[in-house]
Order: C-alpha cells, then structure tokens, then sequence
C-alpha cells in the first residue's frame, strides 16, 4: 500500500478526458439535432453539401484541417445532388505526432422518413431522455458523439500524440461508392496515414461489431418463346421457367441455407446462418398499372396477349465466413444447370451484379480491446463482440483501404433504425462518446506516452 501523501495525486487522465466529455452533454444534444434537422435524405441525397459543412465549419473552428471531397463521377454525384463527403483530421499540437491516427466515420444520409411518425422527422425534438428523429440513432448520434469525443479530446489540456480525425461521408445506405468507397480509392483509410478505424454505427453502447456476413447479389434471367397468349402451348413461357427456379430456391436451396450455421457471433442470431432473399422479379410486359373507370371499364393502355419471352430475378444472397464467394456461386449454378438437363425448353444466364466477402476483425487487434477496456470503464460491464448480418462501409475500408483494424462501435438500437419514430438516449450519447475519448485516448498512444 502508498504512503499517505499530503499532496493531492494527479488526476487519471482518461477520468479528465470523461470528464470533458460530460461537460459538453448539452453539445452533444445541440450536434445531434442539427444534424438531423438537415434531411439528407437517400435517395436521392438531399443536403449532403450542407450537412458536411456544418461538421466542416464546426471542426475548422475548433482547429482541424478540413477537406470537403465530392465524388465526381462515383454512382449518383451530380450537380442537383452532389455527393459531397467531408474530411477532418486533427494532429496532436507540441510536436507529439509520434502516435497513430484512429479515424472516426458516420455516414450523413438517411433512409426516407416513411410513414407512421408521431414526431416530425427532421425536427430534432428532444423528448425526456430521447431525440427523435430520422438518423438520430442510425447514425447522426453516433457522428455527433464521435466530433464531441474529438473535441473533448483536443480541448483536455492533456498532452496527447498522433492524430484524430472524423469523416461525414454520403451513401452509406446504397453502398457508399461516392463516399467511404470513393475514398478508400484515394488513400483516406489506408496505411500511413491512419491506423484504426471506428464507425459509429447503432449497435449498442456495450457492443462491438467486429464485422459482417459476405454479400453476394446476381441476376438469373430465363429466356422463352414469345407466342398468342391466347396459345400459350405455341411459346415457351420464360415466367414459368423463372417460377420452376424459385420453387427450388423455396423448397431446396433455402431450407439447406438455414441448416448451415456461422461460428460468428452474428446479430440477431436470426442470421448466423446463410439466407438468400429474392429482390425482385420482372417477367413479360414492362410493368405498369392497368387502370379501370368507376364502371370498371379500361381506362388507358391494356396489356398484350403474348407469352413473356424474358423473365430475370435479382437474388441477395449473405453468406457466412465459412462458405466461400465461388462455393456460393456454384451451388446456384449447380441448381441452374440441374434445371437446364431435366426441364424441357430451360436456359438461363447469370451475371453477377455486387459481392463483398465477409470480414472479420482479429479479435486481439488494437481497436478491438481498446475499446474493449473503454467500455467495460465506462460503463462498468464487459463488452460483447458481435458481428453484423449486412455490410456496411466497413467493407470498402477492408477490401480497398487495405485496413483490417476497423469496428463499428455506436450508441442506439440498431432495431429502431430505419423505423418511424426513430430515437437516441441521451444517456447512451454521452457513453459512446466518453468510450469514443478513452479508445482514442489509448490507440494514439497518448497513454503510453502519458506521465
Ligand atoms: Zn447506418
């Protein structure tokens, strides 16, 4: 045991760190708001621009070096809709820049509001313990606790080392090509210049993802015979061709999809199998609505009579980090060619359209127990690491950055995301954010350099 000491002992920096980061609750709150009151709405990504100056105009003032980077040419920039991602990056003042750079990411755009809202969408109000709104919790709660943690951080008076930096950045919800892809192409979470990333998403404020099951999208179009619907036995229905496919996806493929488990801790534990979800289906005629008046009457275009010579179905198919990308795809060949042998008149192409395969970040990587360690001091309990049924930008960091030391780690329930009444605690706000602090803190280096 120490000697009584008459002198007070130093305080522990990471409690002066949590501490900054209480102090601006009400900052949090106010961040949190504002963001959500810009309805960045994708699609067709209303307001990126003014939603990644108000982060940039914030964080240039408070002294970071600000870059905003719009993606000309990625899927959806254009001029009504500029795909503008904003860059802010931090370095330890005094000469401390020894450290390693942990790079915070959160996607700007939201899903659309949709119906059943009791609250105003884009009102930001604040209801008790809760704000309300659409990407309060998925993710503009998590972004705004990641600029507070930063700021708290940069303000402690602490001497710190290495580099911080935040990212808003666009598209997350349809594949984030023009943002954390866009991106990733040019460096921005690549080795030297960063070393850890933590994306915010709302998992929960005791909960690590560690990454997420593989995707796989690919079209199957059949092809038929056109004929007189009134002689549908002179054609060859490529509708019907498509129905035998699916019945076997029905009957056979998912059924064998479920029985084959993940060691992953997936959640829900819903999807720590292999799923297969068909996305959509076009067969015949373009589709269209054929109107009938009040007497019941055509009104408008009526359909042809002829027996549909193209039918192609988009199929999305999550696998697990036991199965591999050609496993998946053979076994669908596997089925195609099966139906090709034994079905009159059957033929089939098949394209890929999209695949990431699953990542998993080591379970002992520096990002992975800092914030281990920062969560069981915030909150007083142990961590759960999980993993997530469907991709999100950690896969273009992965595969293009070149980056495995990545987590989501965020406040809000991930249920509520994309939901009517979307909402965030406050209280779990302002425990991400101090978990957000003590994680930077520790993967700078600033605590191995402190004393
Ligand atoms: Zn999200």
């Amino acid at each position: 045991m120490a000697h009584p000491s008459p002198l007070a002992p130093p305080a522990d920096p990471v409690d002066t760190l949590l501490a900054h980061v209480a102090a601006r609750r009400d900052e949090l709150v106010a961040l949190t708001q504002a963001l959500v009151r810009i309805p960045t709405v994708n699609p067709p990504g209303n307001a990126y621009e003014a939603c990644a100056r108000l982060l940039g105009e914030r964080l240039a003032a408070r002294g970071f070096a600000v870059e905003y980077v719009r993606a000309h040419g990625a899927p959806g920039d254009r001029d009504a809709h500029p795909r503008v991602n904003v860059v802010a990056r931090l370095q330890a003042p005094g000469g401390l820049a020894g450290g390693d750079c942990v790079h915070f990411n959160g996607h700007i755009d939201v899903v659309e509001a949709g119906a059943g809202w009791t609250q105003d969408p884009f009102g930001g109000a604040r209801v008790g313990g809760r704000i309300y709104g659409r990407g309060s919790c998925d993710m503009k709660g998590g972004l705004a606790a990641a600029v507070i943690a930063a700021e708290a951080l940069a303000a402690s008076g602490l001497r710190w080392r290495g580099a911080v930096e935040i990212s808003g950045t666009v598209d997350e919800e349809s594949g984030g090509y023009a943002g954390v892809g866009y991106l990733a192409e040019r460096g921005y979470f690549s080795r030297p210049r960063v070393q850890h990333v933590i994306i915010p998403e709302p998992l929960g404020v005791d909960r690590i993802c560690v990454g997420h099951r593989g995707v796989w999208w690919g079209e199957v179009a059949t092809r038929g015979r056109i004929a007189h619907g009134s002689m549908p036995f002179l054609g060859d229905s490529a509708i019907a061709h498509m129905a035998a496919f699916l019945h076997r996806v029905e009957s056979e493929l998912q059924p064998r999809l479920a029985q084959r488990r993940t060691a992953e801790p997936v959640e829900p534990p819903g999807a720590r199998v292999s799923t297969l979800n068909v996305n959509s289906v076009h067969g015949g005629q373009p589709e269209q609505a054929f109107a009938t008046d009040a007497q019941g009457r055509p009104a408008g275009e009526l359909p042809a009579p002829v027996v549909a010579d193209r039918c192609r179905a988009v199929i999305d198919r999550r696998f697990i980090a036991e199965e591999t990308l050609a496993e998946v795809k053979a076994e669908i060949v596997a089925m195609l060619d099966e139906l090709r042998r034994k079905r009159a008149g059957f033929d089939y192409e098949l394209r890929d359209i999209m695949s990431f395969l699953p990542t998993a970040t080591p379970r002992d990587a520096p990002v992975v127990l800092a914030t281990a360690r920062a969560i069981a001091r915030v909150l007083g309990r142990e961590p759960r690491l999980i993993a997530s049924p469907g991709t999100y930008d950690q896969k273009h960091i992965v595969r293009t950055g070149r980056l495995d030391q990545c987590i989501a780690y965020g406040p809000g329930i991930l249920e509520l995301a994309h939901q009517p009444d979307e909402y965030v605690e406050v209280d779990d706000l302002l425990h991400a954010a101090q978990v957000m602090a003590a994680a930077a803190w520790e993967l700078t280096g600033s605590a191995a350099g402190a004393g």
